[in-house]
């Protein structure tokens, strides 16, 4: 059976048990400070879990995309080494929220994987937890009843609360979980040693595919569990391990997941995969990050130096690294995957296929930069390894850092290399010298939170700030965090007109009045679905009615800017192609910045083009169409261009500006209508990363303060011009008549020179058969003296020159000794003006036949020369 089918035979299987089919959720979190990526198919109805928001069914199911490279859950170190683990992978999963429990997740699981699928039901095994006594946590007795009516009781296993106790994060929803484990072990190996003492070994053909889990608590920041308000089922299962048991493999690099790109990869390394321990695993390797990287890029993550951007980067780096070292790809190659890995998951994930060369643009770029300095860096860490293997066996710390900061090798990186070779890496030194170089920097300072504690107890949190800047809030929850060494103060309302950050746009400020008290909120932000307020302080009575009031001037100068982005966005799609995408953009009350998909720099006309298209669009003052609550489909046909893609359940808003120009899913705040905007004006265009350019433009008072200092700068222009009719004609007569008198200097300077040549030549005294010329004199600049030494060089015999010039009264001193002189005599024109420049405080050197040297005293000069006579003297009199 082709994975494709299995995929959709999952699906089908659980739409006929009333599930709904949903999308995956981008594997890019955007909004939750605890996590990253998503590692696990539940991340995106986490807030069901915790009771923040309602599913629109009680049932869902659906293939997600997983990134297990960071946190809690990070597998980067087997894979590839071991043959089920992968960086990214598929999790299909079915869920129940407060609906069905233990039995029927149960009875299901068997279901699919004996009946549909037809997996031996004999060489499958269940575990249960096996409870815990630190958490104070009994045996699941449920889990354990319902296996024992389905499998022989020795076939079930009991597990520990690292197997069996399922938990996303450091917090959050958790609960013990059941296992569903697979021996896919020839027969013969079966009989030596049975598959239960297997099970949770770390045996690559005994594993677990699928895991239930039975959502029942919240983990708390203190480390204690506090029951959810109702139990719910998360399952999720291992598409890529799936596929290995039903198509009889024993890896899943031997599925039709991974064999295409395994074997392209193989082909153009000129290498037979399942030869050569090595080569294997860089295959597998290969094969397997570049699933990580592309469908990070597709969903909007770009490699960069830090965070999530940093993850990226690292896993692309071991990719060419492995591909450098053991497949001999001196050049970019990862980039060259892309149409088979878009072509693998054609109407699956229709993103790469969209995406397709933007993504291989982003990639190459990145590989070309490591190739860069990947060379250097091997050879510096060869000669480290060899030392190292001799010595300590541990590669310190400093030269860790050194790698990376200057080579670019992250610190998994190296470690893996040192591994490779029997060796360690100082891990606690590393991390030192990262912490030297942060505090430099000062940033990064760590956000300590305590647990929320509430106040009044809301299902919802209901946003108005749609429709209106002031409302009555009563406080829900609050906590107290320490950011930067710093108190501060997250509350959350029950209603707030207050706009999170999200999408792009600033939070907004403002107050909350309780009478005569005022707090001031500094900032709102978003996590998962809670709208967090900032403050410095907690008002004195928090059962207080409120009254929530936002910076209207703040809050209408920053939607200025974000229709203005629109306009925008639909503009450059008008003038440069439908392949401008979004990339990313930051909209506030002073500025917009928008970053999208384009592979060239804009040319003036192309910008000037943008604006003008904008501007008539303002002018047009096109009313605001706004639609809530659209289904992600619906907005689909109405040609909205979706941001960083949507998940399910998410506020999907339709935003319009004319059906036919701008249509976005957006959940940001607007103009009523463009009118408002008053006038767009882009201040630059650039480069930000491979394939994405970057606009910083300005809206009503600050577009045009811009263009008013513009022309102030004009005025001034033409005011010292004295007012001429033609400003840029004035402008060109300067530069001309700048480049004409220039010129003039150049032949007067050289004119200077010739005769100071030719009174140069008159000083020349023949002693004891040397030619010496020791003067003071004056020259326009160092080129002239330079070019008067070789010339008396060159028609003088036997010469020894000394001048000491003054130019532009800057003292500068010329040794220049014809070469025969410089053997016979052993003299050294270097030195010799070395001692020289001391009598004008200042400095030289140079070869045995010609030094020069500048210095800061002008009226040392004639010291100069009298010492010049006095040491060329002694030097041909002894002589
Ligand atoms: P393992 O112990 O094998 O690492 P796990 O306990 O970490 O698995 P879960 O967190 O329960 O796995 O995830 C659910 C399912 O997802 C697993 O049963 C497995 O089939 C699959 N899975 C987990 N991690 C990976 C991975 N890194 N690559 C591929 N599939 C995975
Ligand atoms: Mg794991």
């Amino acid at each position: 059976m082709e994975s494709k089918e299995i995929r959709q035979r999952f699906l089908e299987f659980f739409k006929r048990k009333q599930h709904e089919i949903v999308a995956s959720a981008p594997l890019v979190i955007h909004n939750d400070p605890t996590l990253m990526f998503t590692n696990a198919g539940m991340n995106q109805f986490k807030d069901f879990f915790l009771g923040n928001a309602d599913p629109s069914s009680k049932r869902i199911a659906d293939t997600q995309k997983c990134l297990r490279v960071s946190g809690k859950h990070n597998d980067l170190e087997e894979v590839g080494l071991d043959t089920y683990h992968h960086t990214m992978f598929e999790m299909l999963g079915n869920w129940s929220f407060g609906d069905y429990f233990k039995k029927e997740a149960i009875e299901w699981a068997w279901e699919l994987l004996t009946e549909e699928f037809q997996l031996p039901k004999d060489r499958l095994y269940a575990s249960v937890f096996g409870g815990d006594e630190g958490d104070n946590m009994p045996l699941d007795q449920d889990a354990l009843n319902l296996w024992k009516s389905i499998i022989p009781e020795d076939r079930i296993v009991y597990g520990n609360k690292k197997d069996n106790f399922w938990e996303m994060g450091e917090t959050g929803p958790c609960g013990p979980c059941s296992e569903i484990h697979i021996d896919l072990r020839p027969e013969t190996e079966v009989e030596k040693i049975p598959g239960k003492d297997l099970v949770n070994m770390d045996h690559p053909q005994v594993v677990e595919i699928w895991n239930l889990v039975f959502m029942q608590f919240n983990r708390m920041a203190n480390g204690s569990l506090v029951k959810l308000p109702a139990q719910h089922v998360d399952t999720g299962m291992g598409f890529e391990r799936l596929a290995m048991a039903i198509q009889k493999k024993t890896s899943n690099y031997d599925t039709d997941v991974f064999s295409p790109l395994i074997n392209f990869i193989a082909n153009k390394a000129s290498v037979d995969y399942g030869k050569d321990e090595k080569t294997d695993i860089a295959l597998r390797v290969i094969s397997d990050h570049i699933r990580a990287i592309a469908f990070t890029i597709a969903d909007g993550q770009l490699p960069s130096n830090n965070k999530a951007g940093y993850v990226i980067r690292r896993i692309l780096r071991r990719a060419v690294r492995y591909g450098y070292t053991f497949l001999d790809f001196k050049e970019p190659f990862l980039y060259q995957l892309l149409p088979v890995l878009a072509g693998q998951f054609d109407g699956v994930f229709p993103e790469l296929i969209s995406q397709q060369d933007f993504i291989a643009k982003v990639i190459r770029e990145e590989e070309t930069s490591f190739l860069r300095t990947l060379d250097k860096g091997l050879t510096k860490l060869d000669v480290i390894t060899k030392q190292a293997e001799s010595g300590s066996k541990i590669i310190e710390g400093k030269i860790v850092f050194e790698l990376y900061d200057t080579y670019g090798f992250p610190f998994d990186l190296t470690s893996l290399i040192a591994r490779e070779n029997g060796l360690s890496v100082d891990e606690e030194g590393f991390k030192n010298e990262m912490q030297v170089q942060k505090s430099r920097s000062k940033k990064d300072a760590a956000t300590a939170k305590g647990d929320w504690i509430e106040v009044k107890h809301i299902d919802e949190v209901t946003f108005l700030g749609y429709d209106a800047v002031t409302s009555s809030a009563q406080i829900s929850k609050y906590r107290e965090v320490e950011e930067k060494g710093k108190t501060l103060y997250h509350i959350v309302l029950d209603q707030t007109p207050f706009y999170a950050e999200s999408g792009g746009q600033v939070g907004d400020t403002g107050y909350l009045a309780d009478g005569n008290q005022k707090t001031t909120i500094i900032d709102t932000k978003k996590e998962n679905n809670l709208i967090i307020h900032f403050a410095k302080e907690l008002p004195k009575n928090l059962e207080a009615n409120f009254e929530a009031v936002v910076n209207v001037s703040k809050r209408q100068l920053t939607e200025n800017n974000h229709s203005a982005t629109h306009l925008l966005h639909a503009a450059l799609r008008q003038v440069l192609g439908t392949h401008v995408q979004q990339k990313g953009s930051l909209v506030n009350d002073k500025t917009l910045r928008f970053d999208f998909s384009h592979f060239s720099k804009m040319t003036d006309e192309e910008i000037l083009e943008v604006e003008k298209i904008v501007n008539q669009k303002i002018r047009e003052n096109i009313q605001l169409n706004e639609q809530r609550n659209v289904p992600i489909e619906e907005a689909k046909n109405l040609g909205a261009m979706a941001l960083f893609g949507e998940k399910y359940g998410d506020f999907v808003r339709v935003i319009t500006f004319d059906k036919n120009y701008s249509v976005e899913l957006c959940g940001g705040t607007h103009v009523p209508a463009t009118g408002n905007i008053g006038q767009f004006k882009i201040i630059s265009e650039g480069s930000v990363a491979a394939g994405v350019r970057r606009i910083e433009a300005l809206t009503a008072e600050a577009a045009e303060n811009y263009q008013l200092k513009q022309n102030e700068v004009l005025q001034q222009v033409n005011e010292l011009l004295n007012n001429p009719k033609d400003t840029v004609k004035a402008i060109e007569a300067l530069v001309k008549e700048k480049l004409e008198l220039t010129k003039e200097i150049e032949e007067v300077n050289l004119e200077k020179g010739k005769q100071q040549k030719i009174l140069l030549q008159q000083k020349v005294q023949a002693v004891n058969g040397f030619n010496l010329l020791i003067e003071q004199t004056e020259l326009p600049n160092a080129d002239a003296l330079k070019k008067l030494a070789f010339e008396f060089k060159n028609e003088v015999e036997n010469l020894i020159m000394v001048i000491a010039a003054n130019i532009a009264g800057k003292p500068q001193i010329a040794v220049m000794i014809s070469d025969n002189l410089v053997k016979e005599h052993a003299l050294h024109a270097g030195n010799m003006v070395r001692e020289l420049a001391k009598e004008i405080k200042g400095g030289g050197g140079g070869q045995p036949f010609f030094a020069t040297a500048g210095g800061k005293e002008i009226n040392g000069l004639p010291q100069a020369v009298t010492k010049a006579k006095e040491l060329i003297e002694s030097m041909t009199s002894h002589s």
